[in-house]
């Protein structure tokens, strides 16, 4: 992980933590193109009622609309959290490349069942389950307790 790359990160960390402060579960995501820069960011925003508004399907959604097939291929998303199995298919179908996530789908499955959070209704399946050839880094030490540490927010936990 260089320099560049553990920021783009931190700043998943910084829109998880927005997301939290706005009501919304505490996932944030940032896409960055081949040449290191950052196209678009979001967060989630499942707050109104939509579930299916997490940071990476609106990424996938903006880089199906806005980059050509070879530019999807060589951008790199980062994510505060691994992508659930929806996001990972979308960004699988509209063809983006490699993935870095801060903490795992495992990881978040532990932490949750801690505090004492039912399971999900989606089954939070690794993203290579879902779409293979996705190059796929991750969890990053140390980082992680900080998304840890949002989701004991979430839930109340210490
Ligand atoms: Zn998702």
């Amino acid at each position: 992980m260089n320099e560049s790359e553990t920021q783009h990160l931190r700043r998943c960390i910084e829109l998880a933590t927005e997301a939290l402060e706005a009501g919304d579960e505490p996932f944030g995501s940032v896409l960055v193109s081949a040449e290191g820069k950052v196209l678009v960011e979001d967060r989630n925003r499942i707050a109104n009622g939509d579930s299916t508004r997490h940071p990476e399907f609106a990424l996938a959604r903006w880089a199906a609309e806005n980059m050509t097939p070879d530019e999807r291929a060589k951008a790199t998303v980062y994510t505060s959290g691994e992508h659930c199995p929806m996001c990972a298919a979308a960004h699988g179908w509209v063809g983006l490349g490699r993935i870095v996530y801060v903490s795992s789908s495992e990881q978040l499955t532990t932490w949750l069942a801690d505090l004492g959070v039912g399971t999900p209704p989606v089954r939070p399946l690794p993203i290579q389950t879902i779409a293979p050839d996705i190059p796929v880094e991750g969890p990053i030490a140390e980082l992680d307790e900080e998304v840890h540490a949002l989701h004991r927010r979430l839930h109340g936990g210490k």
